[in-house]
């Protein structure tokens, strides 16, 4: 298993599909784009698969969730997630997307075997999608979640940053419309992880905030804690249930003390941690050839030396070199 010195258990695999991305959200990357990585260094289909089967057969992986970047911009991305869906036991399999190319891609991806997918919406408003995302995308969004639904990835969840003097009044509208099409809406704080270096922990908008702005509208209570485990997110009911609102507060609520996931980087690096400044080099093993069981040994390191937390608040936290694109969020 991949157990770390505090006791955690990592069950919950990212993988990073691609560091590129078809929008520029201004948290996330600056508007001309970045230094993407090289093609030869990005994980073949065959090698993510590779990973992917020893994470789930030998070291106790549950759930995968294919993330980056845009993950839908990967054209494997359907066999992969077959790949995926086809292993013993079988893990449950989702998809971070920004929902752009799902009107397309909903119904072969839930063919391959997908089981959900989580939807990036921070507004309806296409203006300020377009000052947000530096593209005018947003009825390809909305197209997106609509074609999820239809064919059934579900339940249908929509993660929603809030940026001050950008998004915040939309708190209660973003709610609404979620609650309306029966998806289930999370805001997440916004983390130090762009690549500009922008972030400013006094211009955050705070989980306090978020339910604060959302109180002012609904009736919120909170739900069972025991239901949480180690989901980021708390959860509340929305005018007594049975639609819930989660709230995320990497930064103010960290959860660290219940984390189970452990990340893998388009180029094939090892990340323990969101905000981990170091990685361990899982590419350069698999392509020397050696067998699985190297693999595995490699990957159970790395995770033992996950840090008890993020660290955001410490005086000397650094930033990570890699933005949350190339990370895989
Ligand atoms: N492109 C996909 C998408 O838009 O969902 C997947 C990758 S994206 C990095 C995954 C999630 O990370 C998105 O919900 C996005 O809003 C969130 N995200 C990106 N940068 C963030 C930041 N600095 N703070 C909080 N969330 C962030």
């Amino acid at each position: 298993m991949l157990v770390d010195s505090f006791g955690r258990v990592a069950t919950d695999l990212r993988v990073s599909l691609t560091d590129r991305c078809n929008l520029r959200c201004a948290y996330c990357m600056p508007p001309e784009g970045l230094d993407w990585l090289p093609k030869p260094d990005l994980l073949t289909g065959e090698e993510i698969v590779r990973l992917v089967t020893i994470g789930v057969e030998r070291l106790g992986v549950r759930e995968v969730r294919f993330t980056g970047g845009e993950p839908l911009l990967r054209r494997e991305l359907v066999e992969i997630v077959a790949a995926t869906a086809g292993l013993s036991p079988r893990p449950q399999v989702s998809v971070t997307t920004n929902g752009i190319g799902l009107a397309r891609l909903a119904e072969p991806l839930a063919r391959a075997g997908l089981d959900r997918v989580n939807v990036s919406l921070d507004t309806l408003d296409r203006e300020v999608f377009v000052r947000l995302a530096h593209r005018d995308r947003l009825r390809d969004v909305l197209d997106g979640l609509a074609a999820a639904t239809a064919a059934g990835l579900t339940p249908v969840k929509v993660n929603a940053v809030l940026m001050r003097g950008v998004n915040e009044h939309e708190a209660v509208p973003l709610l609404r419309f979620c609650l309306d099409r029966g998806y289930e809406l999370r805001f997440i704080e916004q983390m130090p992880l762009d690549a500009q270096h922008g972030w400013r922990r006094e211009e955050m908008i705070t989980a306090d905030e978020i339910l604060g702005l959302l109180k002012d509208s609904f009736d919120l209570t909170e739900d069972d804690p025991r239901e949480r485990g180690s989901a980021p997110a708390e959860l509340f009911l929305v005018d007594g249930g049975p639609h819930r609102v989660g709230v995320i507060g990497s930064v103010t609520r960290p959860f660290c003390g219940a984390c189970d996931r452990v990340r893998i980087t388009a180029d094939g690096q090892v990340r323990n941690c969101l905000f981990a400044t170091e990685e361990s080099d899982l590419r350069t093993a698999l392509r020397s050839g050696v067998p699985d069981e190297e693999l595995a040994a490699r990957w159970i390191a790395a995770v033992r030396g996950k840090k008890a937390g993020h660290g955001i608040d410490d005086a000397a936290f650094l930033q990570p070199a890699r933005p949350m694109s190339a990370i895989g969020g």
